[in-house]
């Protein structure tokens, strides 16, 4: 009886856990997706998580290119 018991407890935690997983990767994803989103390259349409990854990327990939004035106070 008790072996019985413990299995179905043992059970649902379980469960609950994998649930609080799942719902846990979900949000940290979505907002990561988002935040990636944040920036896109108006040279080459990159899309950077960051300004300082986008003025970075800016500098060494289209260093003829006009920096565009969101980046000109950027401190990389
Ligand atoms: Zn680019």
């Amino acid at each position: 009886m008790a072996r019985g018991h413990q299995k179905a407890l043992s059970q649902q935690r379980n469960l609950k856990k994998q649930d609080a997983a799942k719902k846990g990767q979900g949000i940290d994803q979505k907002t990561a997706a988002q935040k990636a989103l944040n920036f896109k390259c108006v040279v080459c349409m990159s899309q950077l998580p960051d300004p300082k990854t986008y003025k970075q990327h800016f500098e060494s990939k289209h260093p003829k290119a006009p920096l565009p004035p969101e980046l000109v106070d950027v401190t990389a």
